[in-house]
């Protein structure tokens, strides 16, 4: 079987090599001596191809009974494609033909007329599942390590090696969608339940009990019928009406779920729905047709970027000098409430001691019961096996003094956000913590370099600010003090990345820090849109349409407008008058209105759930809003409130308060949820052009004043005609 889009010039690369053993089993290994994981790029697939030949041949030849695909790597199967052609593809035909390429060898792996198996111990995603599929058999350890994925789709794209076509097929439209559409990795065990794996083999034996499988079917002519889905399973998936019913489903949970934003979950489901009627080798068609149109999206290169500031976050260490971060086995926390609690079970969760402290016995024992419930529902949701999860909630312990505080790595400070009583706490932990012991605190709004004052040992301490809740939000920002030691700002950013979070750091201490600097002008534009006649879900609305998760009045309610008001002072002394709270935001803040965990704020909340913007807000806000709501236009709410943060952005670059456009990206996607689609905030003001962004906001500085004056690297850019990725690397 002769493939013209095979590329012929490729050279093919040494990994995967291939052995028969005295059985004629024929072991194909993959170990990319280039890499520490295996990726499938155009070389290994080349040399796959042509291993498959050979394996073919073999077979004609009966030197050769069964084929099974194996990794030397230690618990790590295959780990995806190389990515890097993606981001090159500017054109749908050459993205349709890379498709084709992969598929065409995996066809020829699906097509030999021997038993294959894929067997899997460790990390299988993407391309190294679809290997995986194109076997007549996958066997999986039991190892934790062991998990398998399709995750194209986060990637904006579709798994187009045969993967989008071969799933469904194999474990049912209903049982594939999940794994296509989210593109979330599934346990061995779930992936036996649905039949992706034959069995769950014991990681300690598992070569041995793999080969017993290909032993036991060495003469097998051909694949087994498929497994033994129930009647109504069966009806919805295999039958034109039935599927029709689950792909529409399916369409609306999508487009509720991404506002219709993201193309690649509603293009998968198109291929189904043309492909699952269709002979296989004309769904492959479609698949790479599909591949095609998705890699050259924008929101395809934007999801990529995306992904790689995240990789390059996970491989950095915060700092620039070489120094050896502080290995942190257990932690301190003081202040056992909201933060604290959570951050006592994420470490927990992490395998580290934890120590937690406050001065009220019931807030200690909250903080436990905060542990003890996420644990609960980490249990609940399968994450976690019960006894993991009592031997973690093991690892916290409490008390009203700081006995156990001499030995541990890194102290964590949550207590109530008072400079007074964070200096004096800090310097009372200081006072019993070991010589190097890293000293840390959360705190939103207040000073870190003020906070260091008080301390011996300020190149110790740094700010690790978290964000709420701890346990769902990604980010967490790395503060650099003026004091602060490299190998401090080391240590927080390594237990950030242990801790499975994104580590920004912020090179020196400001107001708000990053996200929260860029924050607060934006929720501050959503008040002055309502002092303009706005309705509330008019400006939530807007925003949601651009992407954000949530509008920002009910993020407002959300972090509590206590908080936010305080938030909102802090911002406004420190930086002047552009940040002047607009009259709504102060009017509510002067209400016993809290916002969500009071039941009542901009919205109506019933159980914690938000039930609508409260009609009678606007009566609540008196003279802060007009008499009337007027209607303004959606595009005029969505300029402004994304206007003011790129233009606070310009100014936390040009104050170095962190190194690169990329930071404040990654930062605004994990902090705040920031669209990825958009690829960032500067990623898209860059795609505007800084000029379009400067004339835009002096408009709004003519029509609304001084808060939209515009920042002047905002300016110096837009006059060298230089975006911010360039000027900001
Ligand atoms: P919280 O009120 O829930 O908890 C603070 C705890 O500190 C209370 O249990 C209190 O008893 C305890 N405490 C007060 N004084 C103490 C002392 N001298 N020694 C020991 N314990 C003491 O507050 P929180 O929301 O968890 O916030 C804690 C810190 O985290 C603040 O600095 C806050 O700015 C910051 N933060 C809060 C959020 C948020 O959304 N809640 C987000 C990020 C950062």
């Amino acid at each position: 079987m002769e493939h013209p889009i095979v590329p012929e010039e490729i050279q093919p690369a040494s990994s995967p090599s291939l052995e028969v053993d005295e059985h004629g089993i024929a072991w194909v290994v993959f170990d990319d001596p280039e890499r520490s994981q295996n990726v499938f790029d155009e070389s290994v697939l080349r040399r796959l191809l042509d291993v498959v030949r050979e394996l073919r041949s073999a077979t004609e030849e009966g030197a050769v009974r069964a084929a099974v695909f194996w990794s030397g790597k230690e618990r790590a199967f295959v780990a995806g494609a190389d990515l890097s052609p993606i981001e090159s593809v500017e054109d749908p035909v050459e993205g349709e033909r890379g498709a084709r390429f992969g598929q065409s060898i995996f066809s020829e792996v699906n097509a030999l007329p021997i038993p294959t198996v894929a067997a899997i111990d460790g990390i299988c995603l993407g391309g190294g599942t679809e290997l995986a599929l194109a076997c007549r058999y996958r066997l999986a350890s039991d190892s934790p390590a062991t998990e398998i994925g399709l995750p194209e789709v986060q990637l904006g794209i579709l798994p187009s090696w045969g993967g989008t076509t071969r799933l469904p097929r194999l474990v049912g439209l209903q049982a594939a969608l999940p794994m296509l559409l989210t593109g979330k990795r599934i346990s061995p065990k779930k992936a036996r339940r649905i039949g992706l794996v034959e069995e769950v083999l014991p990681v300690e034996i598992f070569r041995e009990t793999v080969e017993s499988f290909v032993r036991d079917r060495l003469d097998e002519k051909s694949a087994p019928s498929g497994g033994d889905r129930g009647l109504l399973t069966r009806l919805l998936d295999d039958t034109a009406p039935g599927r029709r019913i689950v792909l529409s489903q399916a369409r609306k949970r999508v487009l509720s779920r991404t506002g219709g934003h993201y193309p690649a979950p509603l293009k998968i489901l198109d291929v189904l729905q043309a492909g699952l009627a269709r002979p296989v080798e004309r769904s492959l068609e479609i698949e790479a047709a599909a591949a095609g149109e998705l890699i050259v999206s924008t929101v395809c290169k934007n999801l990529l970027r995306v992904f790689r500031l995240r990789e390059a976050a996970r491989k950095g260490t915060g700092v620039e000098s070489e120094v050896e971060p502080r290995s942190v086995e257990s932690i301190g926390v003081v202040g056992a409430g909201t933060m604290g609690g959570g951050i006592a079970q994420l470490a927990a969760y992490h395998d580290l001691r934890v120590r937690m402290k406050d001065i009220e016995h019931g807030a200690v024992t909250g903080g436990l019961r905060h542990a003890r419930s996420l644990f609960e529902k980490a249990v609940r949701r399968g994450k976690l096996a019960r006894r993991e999860a009592d031997r973690k909630l093991e690892l916290v312990s409490g008390g009203l003094d700081y006995g156990g505080f001499g030995t541990v790595d890194l102290v964590v400070e949550a207590v109530a956000e008072k400079m007074e009583v964070k200096r004096t706490v800090l310097r009372e932990v200081e006072a019993r913590a070991a010589e190097g012991c890293v000293l840390t605190t959360n705190t939103s709004s207040l000073s870190v370099d003020e906070m260091a004052e008080a301390l011996e040992r300020p190149e110790n301490f740094g700010g690790m600010h978290f964000f709420n809740p701890v346990h769902k939000m990604p980010l967490v920002e790395v503060v650099r003090g003026r004091e602060t030691s490299d190998r401090t700002v080391a240590t927080i950013y390594a237990l950030v990345l242990e801790l499975g979070k994104v580590p920004v750091v912020v090179r020196k201490d400001g107001p708000g820090f990053l996200v929260n600097r860029i924050l607060g002008p934006y929720l501050n534009e959503a008040g002055w849109l309502l002092a303009d006649g706005a309705r509330v879900e008019d400006v939530d609305d807007a925003a949601e349409a651009f992407g954000m998760p949530m509008g920002p009045i009910r993020l407002v309610d959300e972090v509590g407008i206590d908080v936010a008001r305080h938030a909102g002072r802090t911002l406004h002394e420190a930086l002047g008058d552009r940040l002047e709270p607009s009259p709504p935001l102060v009017a509510v803040g002067d209400t016993d209105r809290l916002g969500r965990k009071g039941g009542l704020g901009f919205y109506r909340y019933d159980d914690g759930d938000a039930k609508g913007a409260d009609p009678e807000i606007y009566d609540v806000l008196g003279d802060a809003v007009p008499a009337e709501r007027t209607s303004i236009d959606q595009r005029e709410i969505r300029s402004r409130l994304v206007l003011v943060m790129m233009n606070e952005a310009a100014r936390v670059l040009d104050e170095g308060i962190v190194a690169s456009a990329a930071d404040v990206d990654l930062g605004m996607i994990m902090g705040t949820g920031f669209p990825p689609f958009r690829g960032g905030l500067l990623r898209f003001a860059d795609e505007l052009h800084p000029r379009t962004v400067l004339d835009r906001t002096e408009e709004y500085r003519e029509k609304l004043g001084t808060r939209f004056e515009p920042a002047s690297a905002l300016r110096r850019l837009a006059e060298a005609d230089r975006e911010f990725y360039e000027a900001f690397p």
